[in-house]
């Protein structure tokens, strides 16, 4: 049988160096320009750069858990302190590639940290009009003592199934908490820490109540649930059609040119499978 013909997803997931951890991929300046230089040569129809929107104040990390490009930002109590997003700058660069790739469909996004706990702080920018795309992650969980952090760090310092389930309970918090995002990213985000030299290879059937409760309430908010292309995994489209999720989006969460759309023709295999089907354009969320 010959493949049915769709148009390729944008990748809706995509850094430049209006991201504060830009520089944890060699390649450095001008990045935004070199992303849809590298989208037009592969035939990529269109992109969102989604850039961090984080308001984190009391991020600890351990030592070693952040790469050296932001090492410059942990301060000397253990706490990262980030550079503001600077939204002008980065709106300025969309207009210039708007015009230099007029072949390229080029939406705005953010990727914002914790929407649950900083809608307020991030509310001028979202209902500006200015940004397309909103994607929520959840990437730091409650510490000790008011402080968050990384599931990286928390391993260090819990069991690894009450990490997974700690993030997994969250997942609710910050859908009831929040009216501000559209995606939710990275369902598998403490996954990409799990310990498996102590904890052995990761199960997702040991805690799939856990994933499948988070994306029913996902679902039920009508929330879009993003594939991560970095890791793909057939259990996350299945459960989540299965749990009436309608709509998902695709994203590389690419810092550089060279993962730019990675992995797309098979996580596209991979959501067909499930019933998902492509919209009229390429930025469109796939649905069922
Ligand atoms: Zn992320
Ligand atoms: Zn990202």
């Amino acid at each position: 049988m010959v493949g049915v013909m769709t148009i390729p997803p944008a990748d809706s997931h995509v850094h430049s160096e209006w991201s504060w951890d830009w520089g944890s991929h060699p390649e450095s300046p001008g990045s935004m320009v070199r992303m849809c230089e590298r989208a037009v040569k592969i035939g990529l129809p269109a992109l969102v750069f989604t850039e961090h929107l984080d308001f984190e104040d009391a991020w600890r990390v351990d030592d070693g858990d952040i790469g050296q490009h932001a090492q410059k930002f942990v301060d000397d109590t253990g706490r990262v302190r980030l550079p503001p997003f600077d939204a002008d700058g980065y709106l300025g660069a969309i207009d210039r590639c708007r015009h230099a790739y007029k072949e390229l469909r080029i939406l705005t996004g953010v990727e914002f940290g914790q929407p649950h706990m900083w809608d307020a702080q991030a509310a001028d920018l979202l209902s500006s009009g200015a940004i397309d795309r909103i994607n929520g992650s959840l990437h730091l969980l409650p510490f000790r003592a008011g402080d968050r952090t990384e599931p990286t760090t928390l391993y260090h310092h819990r069991a690894p199934d009450d990490v997974m389930w700690a993030y997994l309970e969250e997942v609710p918090r910050m859908v009831a908490g929040s009216d501000s995002f559209q995606v939710f990213t990275h369902i598998d985000y403490a996954v990409r820490s799990w310990p498996v030299a102590t904890a052995g290879p990761f199960d997702p059937r040991r805690f799939e109540g856990g994933f499948r409760a988070a994306m029913r309430v996902l679902a039920d908010s009508e929330r879009v649930l993003e594939m991560n292309t970095r890791r793909l995994r057939p259990w996350i489209p299945q459960w989540w059609a299965q749990e009436r999720g309608r709509a998902v989006s695709f994203g590389s969460d690419a810092h550089g040119p060279d993962d730019l759309a990675a992995s797309f023709p098979e996580a596209v295999a991979m959501v067909e499978a499930f019933g998902f089907r492509a919209g009229s354009r390429p930025d469109d969320f796939w649905t069922r």
